[in-house]
């Protein structure tokens, strides 16, 4: 057995790989190692199993991010015409949480287990050192949150109260991971498009609890903390205060929400939409103010009609609060994180034509400035 490992490696390298990239920009790593049936036949015989489907999370001691790494097979399902989420196999989803139909449907928001999941509820993270280095086990929860029960009812072309009732669902998904102690933090995130890396057909975002702060939430908690030490403000807040006065940026507001192109842009036609009124936690506008996500649900949905007369493809991140019933001595942000943090959707589009100026760049570059895309989402034909 041992040379089981250092065998797999030639066999490995020789075949098709494909790293994968996955939320890149949110700074979740992950490198998957996908291999066709008749390559894990062949494999069998000389690796370890339990080898291949181990992932792990491990440290960049230099850039201090988390990167999910293992050689995971991915099992080749059958090719069917049929939705695993709304066809006939529907029934054999892990369902966790479901919001009560409307018109006759059984739910109408509905959180199921992902059937590839990255993270996995049991057990502990038991992190450990490797060296100079840190790693551990890839606890945490992968749920995939159905947007609707239609087929075809995906934000932009769904009612506002649909749409109202996955955001209440991805709330109350976040607050109820919240209460596991073990998770510091709970993403929200669709990938739409092939260009995104979109997985399914039917109307889904997706959810990942993890035992980490994901890396551009990270910089935002340090530089919130930071801003508020010396001002004693919100850096959001001063951000949205500013961009309500001179209106260049602006795309719409609804009620409470704002939508807006940021200053500096990391792509062409990049939109934000914040609350206007300070909070910390997603989930705690989305479960307890009355009246208000209906706001929210119909801005998301007018934007990604904008969004979308621009480009089909586009990765949406929800950022909110961390987990504070985290026991961490490592985080100073705590005492003022519910005044310094500010919960925000970020809308990042992905242009064909253009998509090589900025990916895997070190620098980002928007051949677009964020004055001339808000004149075109500001006109677009909704
Ligand atoms: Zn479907
Ligand atoms: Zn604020
Ligand atoms: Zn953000």
């Amino acid at each position: 057995m041992q040379s089981c490992l250092e065998s797999s490696v030639p066999i490995l390298t020789k075949h098709f790989f494909q790293f994968h990239y996955f939320s890149l920009l949110e700074g979740f790593q992950i490198t998957k190692l996908q291999i066709t049936k008749l390559q894990i036949l062949h494999l069998t015989r000389r690796v370890d199993f339990a080898l291949l489907n181990a992932m792990e999370l491990r440290k960049d001691p230099i850039t201090r991010s988390w990167v999910i790494t293992g050689d995971d097979v991915i099992e080749p399902t059958p090719r069917s015409q049929d939705c695993r989420f709304c066809g006939p196999t529907a029934e054999f989803a892990q369902v966790i949480a479901n919001l009560p139909g409307m018109d006759g449907s059984t739910w109408s928001a509905r959180s199921v287990v992902h059937p590839h999941a990255l993270y996995h509820i049991e057990g502990e993270a038991a992190r450990r050192a490797d060296g100079l280095y840190d790693r551990m086990g890839s606890v945490g929860a992968h749920e995939v949150l159905l947007e609707n029960p239609r087929h075809d009812g995906h934000i932009w072309n769904a009612s506002e109260v649909e749409v109202e009732q996955f955001l209440r669902l991805a709330a109350l998904r976040i607050q109820d991971l919240k209460r596991d102690s073990r998770f510091k933090y709970i993403s929200i995130f669709k990938n739409h498009g092939e260009g995104a890396g979109q997985e399914f057909e039917h109307p889904t975002s997706q959810l990942t609890a993890t035992t980490f702060v994901p890396r551009r939430v990270l910089y935002e908690l340090r530089a919130g903390r930071d801003y508020f030490e010396s001002k004693e403000r919100c850096v959001f807040c001063d951000i949205l205060a500013q961009e309500e006065r001179q209106n260049l940026r602006i795309v719409e507001t609804r009620g409470d929400y704002v939508a807006f192109c940021p200053y500096a842009p990391r792509t062409p036609y990049e939109t934000w939409i914040l609350p206007r009124s300070h909070e910390s936690s997603f989930e705690r506008t989305g479960s307890s103010r009355v009246g208000s996500v209906i706001d929210l649900a119909a801005l998301l949905r007018r934007t990604l009609q904008r969004i979308r007369s621009v480009t089909e493809a586009f990765h949406l991140v929800l950022h909110t609060s961390p987990n504070s019933q985290h026991p961490s001595a490592t985080l100073g942000y705590w005492k003022t994180l519910d005044d310094d943090y500010h919960w925000h959707i970020e809308i990042l589009p992905i242009l064909e034509a253009k998509a090589r100026s900025y990916t895997f760049k070190e620098i980002y570059y928007s051949p677009v400035t964020s004055e001339t895309a808000v004149k075109r989402l500001r006109e677009a034909k909704i």
